[in-house]
C-alpha cells in the first residue's frame, strides 16, 4: 500500500469480534507498506557529476572555482568540502535538507482511494488465504465486513484532523533555483560513517580527488589502477563468457562497469576521501563461499583455544561481540589497552599475495590435515552452503580448484570507469564488491595465524598467550593486555600494509564504537563513542516524525539504541548521558514525550538483564532520562 499516513492501517483479524478460529493459533497478518520515494535522488548529484566528466574534452572539465572567498572554505585543501547546511541559503531547502536524504515528502491523497487501496488489499489477501486453506473463498467475508466498517469509522474520525493536501516544495522557484545553484558548484554525496547526512565539495577538488587515486596527474601517485585498451563491452563480454564456464546463467544478467566516486570522511582530520568503486554483481557466490570458510575457521580456532590456551583467530564480527567478550573474560588486572589501524588496507596488498594466501585457505578448507582431501565439493544453495564429502546431487557444486578459480577471475577482473575511460585495479582487495571486507579478513588471518603459531613452534608459548586478547574488525585492530603488540606489527603483517597506532592516552583507546579505559585497580570501564561526535556539524541520524513513513517502527529506533547504549556503558551515568541526548533530539524531531517514556518501560521490562547492573528502578529512570523533559 502507499499510504499518507500510517493512521490506516487494517486491524488484523485475530482482533477481530468476528474471530476465525483458525487465526486464533496463527500468527497475525503482517502488514507490509511501500514508501514513496526519499529526498536523496534530488538533491544528490555525484552520479550525474561523473557521468559528465568527459576525460578526452579537457574543456569540458570543471571551471576554475571560487572557493577562496567562501566562508565554507575548508583550509588544508583550499576548497569547499562542509556538512553545514547553512551553506544552504533557502530556508524551506535548508530545512528539509536537515531530515536527511532518507526522508519522504508527504503525499497528497484522498479518503477514498486510500479505503480502496486497503480494502483491495484485504480482499487479496482473504482470496490467498482461502486458497491456500482450500476453503470457501468467502469464508472471510465476514472479516472483511468488519474491517471496512472499522476502516470508514476511523476515518471519519480523522478527517476533521488529517491534512490531505501536500504540495512538494520541488515545486517552489526559488528551491529549484538555490539546489540547482549548489549542484552547479559543488559535487553533493552522503558523508562517510554518517550517510544520512549530505556533505558538499567543490567540483574542481573532487575532480582533482579522482584523477589522484587514479593516478592520472604528473605525479606518479597510487599505482592502485591502470588505463586499459579493452573496451568496457569487451569486458562486460569476457565476463559474461567467464560467468558462463563457471555455471552461472547470464541470459537475463545486465552487467554495468561501476564508476569510481568517492565520500568526504569528515570524522577525520584533516578530512579525508573514501573511494569507492560502485558494486559488481558477480562476487555472491564467493561470498556464501568465503563464509562458510571463514567460519570453518572460526570452529578450528575456538577448538584450539580451548586445548593449549592460545588464541589466533582475531576476527571480531562487530563491537557486541567484543563487548559480550569482555564481559565472559574476567581479566585479574587490565593494564594496557592498544588500538590501531591499517591505512590504506585495501588498496595496497598485492594481488599475487592475496591470490596466493586465500587459495592456500580455500584448499585447506577441502584437505585434512594429513593432507588427504577431506571434501570433494562445496555446495552453495540460497539458503545454505555446505561441503560435501563425494556425492552431491546438488547442481550448485564446487570443486576447490573451482572456487580459486572463480576468485583469481575476480581479482584479476577489477574495472571502473572514470571520464568516459576505463581503468583496472591493479593492486588490493577488489573495491565495492560483496566480498571485499571477507577477503580482507582472511587474508589478514592467514597471516596472523601463521605468526601465533610460528611462536608455538618456536617454543614461545607464553609469549604467544600475550596476544589472546587481540581483536581485529577488518581494518581495526585492539590489544589488551599485551602492551608490546606495536613491536611486533612487522613480523606479523606484510611489508606493503602500514598499520597506525590511534591509541587516545595511557589508559583508553576507542574502538569501533567504544571507549575502552581501565581505572588504577586495573578495572575495565566500557562507554559508548561515537565516531559522529567528531564532526564539526549537527547530523541527522534518526527519522523525523513528519517522513511519509510509519511511526511504530520509528520508536523501535528508540529501543535499539537504549539497548545499544545499555550494553556499551559501563557506567550508569554514560548511558544515561547518551539516551538524554537521544530523547532530546527525538523530540525536537517531532516524537511524543509519552510514546517514548513507553518505549523507555518497554526496554526495561524486555532487557532487564542489559541494566540490572546499574540497579536502578525503573521511575527513576525514567525520571533521569525523560522527565526533566516535561
Ligand atoms: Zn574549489
Amino acid at each position: 500500500m502507499t499510504l499518507g499516513q500510517d493512521d490506516r492501517k487494517p486491524s488484523n483479524p485475530k482482533q477481530q469480534h468476528t474471530k476465525v478460529p483458525y487465526f486464533k493459533r496463527k500468527e497475525t497478518p503482517c502488514i507490509s507498506y511501500s514508501y514513496t520515494p526519499t529526498v536523496a535522488s534530488k538533491i544528490y548529484n555525484y552520479k550525474r557529476f561523473l557521468q559528465c566528466i568527459d576525460l578526452s574534452n579537457p574543456s569540458l572539465h570543471p571551471l576554475p572555482c571560487e572557493c577562496s572567498s567562501s566562508d565554507f572554505n575548508y583550509s588544508p585543501c583550499g576548497h569547499v568540502i562542509t556538512g553545514d547546511l547553512s551553506i544552504v541559503k533557502n530556508d524551506k531547502l535548508r530545512e528539509l535538507l536537515k531530515k536527511g536524504p532518507k526522508y519522504r515528502e508527504s503525499m497528497s491523497f484522498t479518503w477514498n482511494q486510500n479505503v480502496k487501496i486497503i480494502m483491495d488489499s484485504c480482499e487479496e489477501y482473504a482470496r490467498r488465504w482461502a486458497k491456500k486453506e482450500d476453503v470457501q473463498l468467502d469464508t472471510l467475508s465476514e472479516w472483511i465486513k468488519s474491517i471496512r466498517g472499522l476502516l470508514l469509522s476511523r476515518i471519519n474520525r480523522l478527517k476533521s484532523t488529517v491534512n490531505t493536501r501536500f504540495v512538494s516544495i520541488f515545486k517552489d522557484p526559488d528551491v529549484i533555483t538555490e539546489l540547482t545553484h549548489l549542484q552547479e558548484h559543488y559535487v553533493i554525496t552522503p558523508a562517510d560513517k554518517a550517510s544520512n547526512n549530505y556533505t558538499f565539495t567543490c567540483k574542481k577538488y573532487y575532480f582533482d580527488s579522482l584523477v589522484k587515486e587514479l593516478g592520472l596527474n604528473a605525479t606518479p601517485g597510487n599505482p592502485t589502477y591502470t588505463p586499459t585498451n579493452l573496451s568496457a563491452s569487451e569486458i562486460i563480454d569476457n565476463h559474461k563468457s567467464a560467468l558462463a564456464s563457471f555455471g552461472f546463467d547470464t541470459t537475463n544478467l545486465d552487467l554495468d562497469l561501476p564508476y569510481l566516486y568517492c565520500i568526504p570522511k569528515m570524522h577525520k582530520n584533516p578530512y579525508k576521501q573514501r573511494f569507492i568503486a560502485g558494486s559488481s554483481n558477480v562476487s555472491i557466490l564467493l561470498t556464501k563461499v568465503l563464509s562458510e570458510i571463514k567460519s570453518g575457521l572460526q570452529k578450528y580456532c575456538s577448538t584450539v583455544y580451548s586445548r593449549s590456551g592460545i588464541n589466533q583467530m582475531w576476527i571480531l564480527k562487530n563491537s557486541k561481540e567484543l563487548l559480550e567478550h569482555l564481559k565472559s573474560t574476567h581479566f585479574s588486572r587490565v593494564h594496557s589497552i592498544k588500538a590501531f589501524d591499517f591505512s590504506t588496507l585495501y588498496t595496497t596488498i598485492p594481488h599475487s599475495k592475496l591470490k596466493e594466501r586465500l587459495a592456500k585457505i580455500i584448499s585447506n578448507a577441502f584437505t585434512s590435515k594429513n593432507g588427504n582431501r577431506k571434501y570433494k565439493f562445496i555446495v552453495v544453495n540460497y539458503d545454505k552452503t555446505y561441503f560435501v564429502k563425494e556425492k552431491s546431487d546438488s547442481e550448485n557444486k564446487y570443486t576447490e580448484t573451482d572456487i580459486i578459480q572463480m576468485l583469481n577471475f575476480l581479482i584479476d577482473n577489477i574495472f571502473v570507469v572514470f571520464g568516459g575511460k576505463v581503468f583496472q585495479q591493479i593492486v588490493g582487495i577488489p573495491m565495492g564488491t560483496n566480498c571485499a571486507p571477507l577477503l580482507a579478513d582472511i587474508f589478514l588471518y592467514s597471516y596472523e595465524a601463521e605468526f601465533i603459531q610460528s611462536l608455538v613452534s618456536e617454543g614461545k608459548k607464553y609469549l604467544a598467550s600475550d596476544f589472546n586478547f587481540t581483536y581485529r574488525y577488518i581494518d581495526d585492530v585492539l590489544s589488551i593486555n599485551n602492551p608490546k603488540f606495536a613491536d611486533y606489527l612487522s613480523s606479523i603483517y606484510p611489508s606493503e600494509l602500514e598499520v597506525k597506532e590511534t591509541t587516545e592516552t595511557n589508559n583508553s583507546a576507542s574502538y569501533l564504537d567504544i571507549m575502552l579505559s581501565y581505572d588504577t585497580d586495573g578495572h575495565m570501564n566500557t562507554s559508548l563513542y561515537d565516531k559522529r561526535d567528531d564532526f564539526n556539524f549537527s547530523i541527522t541520524n534518526f527519522p523525523f516524525l513528519s517522513s511519509n513513513i510509519p511511526s511504530s517502527p520509528a520508536y523501535g529506533v528508540f529501543i535499539s539504541q537504549l539497548i545499544r547504549y545499555a550494553r556499551a556503558s559501563t557506567k550508569y551515568t554514560d548511558f544515561v548521558l547518551r539516551a538524554r541526548r537521544l530523547s532530546d533530539k527525538l523530540l525536537s524531531q517531532g516524537y511524543v514525550c509519552d510514546r517514548l517514556t513507553s518505549s523507555l518501560r518497554k526496554f526495561y521490562g524486555r532487557y532487564g538483564e542489559l541494566v540490572i547492573h546499574y540497579d536502578v528502578p525503573l521511575s527513576r529512570m525514567v525520571d533521569d532520562i525523560l522527565s526533566w523533559t516535561i
